[in-house]
């Protein structure tokens, strides 16, 4: 970090930042301009409390120079991380894989007939929460363990590989039982003991953005999990909250594209949570694919009229398997592309 100092700055305020520098363990290099004395700092910032430098007498501001985070900064990796969920549904690789499926395990019949459905429409892996976080305390909370049974049984019929949600640490061990990849939705984008939870197991994790979270904020809180040594984290873009109401979140999609600047691991945007209504998932599902996006995670229903949750964000079965006719082209034209499932 650089600490520049006030244009009035005398010579003894400029030696106790010295020394601050010093008592944190860095090294200082001072240099002195015509107009302005700069205290150049040496060595990992990202463990000093920038505040003790800005409050000492004669500090006109503080400019950190290092990321706040490590491991997922595109400085420490060059190539973009692969992570594989199945053979068939690998983020991050030329290829844009599509996760989809119902917003909630509800069924035997319900969740055989979304795996079907999906894999039929050319999808590469199923979504389907058992555990669901719900804003109200009386709506349905999901099958629970029972709900993984039951994705693990669509699993074995069609070969897809399975994401769903965990709530808390300690449902943890039990998910990634069932699990090919962990779910870590938005109202848990902060808790820090389940992301360091999800980053102690070894199943890919997808880890999506809380809806309030600055970029800086959710790249240090992915830190939580890879610093775990899970290396395997999936960011997801899912939107929002602004005083935008025409949709139920705000699907920011220069995210893509920023992240994949920052960062080396793979991006995925679901544009269902993101935009609250079925009619937008087919327009932004493309939107996200031209901008970068490594995959997709879309909520489709069977029976979108009688889904128990999120019913009004979710596509039907036919509304999938046209998107991605049309997916494959807009991929094409971003030089990806989108590998059969088969
Ligand atoms: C979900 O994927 O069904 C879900 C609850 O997502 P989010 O955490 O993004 O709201
Ligand atoms: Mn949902």
């Amino acid at each position: 970090m650089i600490v520049v100092m006030k244009a009035d700055a005398g010579e003894q305020q400029v030696r106790h930042v010295v020394e601050i520098v010093q008592e944190m363990g860095l090294k200082d290099h001072v240099i002195v301009g015509t107009d302005l004395t700069v205290v150049a700092v040496i060595g990992d910032e990202r463990k000093i409390d920038q505040g003790t430098l800005e409050q000492a007498p004669g500090v006109d501001r503080v400019v950190p120079i290092l990321h706040p985070y490590k491991m997922a900064a595109r400085e420490s990796k060059k190539e973009p991380t692969q992570v594989r969920i199945s053979d068939a549904c690998v983020l991050g690789g030329n290829a844009v894989a599509v996760i989809a499926g119902p917003c909630s395990v509800e069924s035997e019949k319900q969740i055989m007939d979304s795996a079907r459905q999906v894999k039929a429409a050319g999808g590469h892996a199923l979504r389907g929460g058992a555990f669901k976080p719900r804003t109200n305390p009386y709506a349905f909370q999901g099958l629970g363990e029972e709900g993984l049974k039951l994705l693990a049984a669509a699993r074995d019929e069609t070969g897809l590989a399975i994401v769903t949600e965990a709530l808390t640490p300690s449902e943890v061990d039990l998910v990634s039982e069932y699990a090919d990849c962990i779910q870590i939705g938005t109202r848990n984008s902060q808790n820090y003991k389940l992301l360091e939870a999800v980053g102690k197991q070894p199943k890919p994790v997808l880890y999506k953005r809380g809806m309030w979270m600055t970029l800086d904020e959710y790249l240090q809180a992915s830190e939580y999990i890879l610093a775990q040594g899970n290396a395997n984290v999936i960011l997801c873009e899912r939107g929002i909250r602004t005083f935008e109401d025409h949709t139920r979140n705000t699907l920011s999609l220069s995210v893509v594209p920023e992240l994949h600047q920052r960062s080396h691991l793979p991006i995925v945007v679901d544009p269902s949570h993101g935009t609250g209504y079925a009619r937008l998932v087919a327009d932004m599902s493309r939107a996200a694919v031209a901008a970068g996006a490594d995959g997709l995670a879309i909520e489709m229903h069977p029976d979108p009229e009688h889904a128990m949750t999120d019913g009004a964000q979710s596509i039907t079965p036919q509304g999938l398997a046209d998107l991605i006719v049309t997916l494959k082209r807009v991929a094409q034209a971003v030089d990806r592309v989108i590998d059969s499932n088969g």
